[in-house]
């Protein structure tokens, strides 16, 4: 018998397995962990997903228990399954891979479950006995539909505001769509719905008299909002056609309106981002797709397991260069960039990088995307008195959520500065508790 295995693919460009090839794959797991100690795989999850025993019940062809521990730990299990870089988190905490065996398709596994439940309604979330009070949640990205989750089975009444069309934040308009992009997201939200959960899209909190109204119709607000746009840092010639933002280039391919890049495409940045682009430019048909980055290899910011993919597909990386200007007649078609050297650490600890004088050259580009971070929520958090910021970022206890202005409550990238879906999922689920704890006045100050 074959099994549908694919060991040089990561799992989110892997096919779903099928029925045969789940057992097997079930059947291979340990079994780690037990009553007084948890398996290593659940402690690297960041929602501890009872990793052994959703492979358990899939061994034992009991999708229903599988489900059942999938989402009862992580909102948005079935997502996670596709986007989780699981490479960083559970599976490289697999034993299997310790012991140099190949390690359990956590994350394949975990994606056969919650497809099989999710168009079944298998697992609907029993909403807890009303108890009078309202919470409103400010996005509806994995940080808000984690907290809305866990508040609805607490017996809140939720409201969740967005100010885009659809549900899920970075995962629906931002993550590279050969991970996902759309399902199992409206499936997903459709269980917080279903359990009364009420959702409010295209109504952006934009200006401080709308905040105010949910202030005031709320006993406790969540602020899930994320970060901005991309960073803006201005360069001559980035005006041009065929130079891009990061988000809104990943954006168009994702509402399936594919940018045209032309035989070269240069990627500026080294973050998990800046990779995600280069992939998909290739994917779009480049010919020739080169990353740019300031530092070198070794300082990048993205995993080393997605620089080695983007590598292996074929995206060539120029180290020590940044972009100096745009050049092109009514459009982009080369972009002139300097060579740089690594001097003192900066603040971020990292050796900071700084132009050779005299060291300018040419790259041809058909299409240019800056993929240099995000903006934080400044002028949306000056809206709230009192709230405290590190660096532009709500600071928020890392154990309830809570903020320095007690009836607000936050978690996700606008607190963390950018990092997973299943991290948001995380600090939304113990904000809700966090929102809990502090309606009931147990702990916080109410
Ligand atoms: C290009 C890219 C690729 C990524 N790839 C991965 C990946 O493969 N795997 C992974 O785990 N993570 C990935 N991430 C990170 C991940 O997407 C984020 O960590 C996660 O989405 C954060 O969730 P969040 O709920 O905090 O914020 P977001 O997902 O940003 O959601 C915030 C929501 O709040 C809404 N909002 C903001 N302000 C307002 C307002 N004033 N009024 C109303 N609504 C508002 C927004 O519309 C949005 O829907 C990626 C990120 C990027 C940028
Ligand atoms: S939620 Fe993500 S990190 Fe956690 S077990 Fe599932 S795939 Fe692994």
């Amino acid at each position: 018998m074959v099994i549908a295995h694919a060991p040089d693919l990561p799992a989110a460009l892997q096919e779903p397995l099928d029925d045969t090839a789940a057992v097997w794959e079930a059947d291979r797991c340990l079994r780690c962990g037990g009553p007084t100690a948890r398996a290593p795989c659940t402690l690297a999850c960041p929602t501890e997903v009872d990793v052994p025993g959703f492979v358990d019940a899939i061994a034992r062809g009991d999708l229903q228990t599988a489900a059942t521990i999938i989402f009862s730990a992580n909102a948005l299990g079935g997502s996670c399954a596709r986007v989780c870089p699981v490479e960083e988190l559970c599976q490289q905490a697999c034993v299997l891979d310790t012991q140099g065996r190949r390690p359990i398709e956590i994350a394949r596994l975990q994606r056969f479950a919650a497809d099989w439940a999710l168009p079944r309604g298998a697992v609907p979330i029993r909403p807890g006995p009303p108890n009078g009070k309202r919470v409103t949640v400010i996005g509806a990205g994995p940080a808000g539909l984690g907290c809305a989750a866990t508040l609805v089975s607490l017996g809140y009444a939720v409201t969740v505001v967005d100010g885009r069309a659809e549900v899920g934040g970075l995962v629906r308009y931002a993550i590279a769509p050969y991970r996902l992009v759309r399902d199992p997201l409206p499936s997903e939200a459709a269980r917080l719905a279903d359990a009364g959960v009420d959702f409010r899209f295209e109504l952006p909190v934009d200006r401080p008299e709308r905040l105010r109204a949910l202030e005031q119709e709320s006993d406790a607000l969540f602020l899930g909002v994320g970060l901005g746009a991309d960073a803006e840092v201005p360069y001559p010639g980035d005006h041009l056609p065929g130079v891009w933002d990061s988000l809104p280039f990943i954006e168009a391919l994702k509402l399936d309106r594919p940018p045209r890049v032309g035989a070269h495409t240069l990627v500026v940045g080294g973050g998990n981002t800046a990779i995600d682009v280069a992939r998909e430019a290739l994917r779009l048909g480049a010919q020739r797709v080169t990353l740019l980055y300031r530092r070198t290899e070794k300082e990048m910011p993205a995993y080393a397991h997605e620089v080695r993919e983007a590598r292996d597909e074929g995206v060539a990386f120029q180290f020590l260069a940044e972009p100096v200007r745009f050049l092109g007649n009514g459009h982009v078609d080369q972009v002139e960039c300097r060579r740089m050297q690594l001097g003192a650490p900066d603040a971020s600890g990292r050796s900071r990088p700084e132009p050779v004088t005299g060291s300018e050259f040419l790259l041809p580009a058909d299409t240019v995307v800056m993929a240099i971070g995000q903006q934080r929520r400044l002028e949306f958090f000056s809206w709230i008195d009192g709230l405290r910021l590190d660096h532009g970022l709500v600071i928020a206890d890392p154990a309830t959520g809570q903020t320095s202005v007690s009836k607000y409550f936050a978690g996700g990238d606008a607190a963390n500065g950018g990092a997973t879906v299943v991290q948001a999922v995380h600090a939304g689920t113990v904000a809700a508790y966090g929102i809990d704890r502090y309606l009931r006045g147990i702990g916080g100050t109410a």
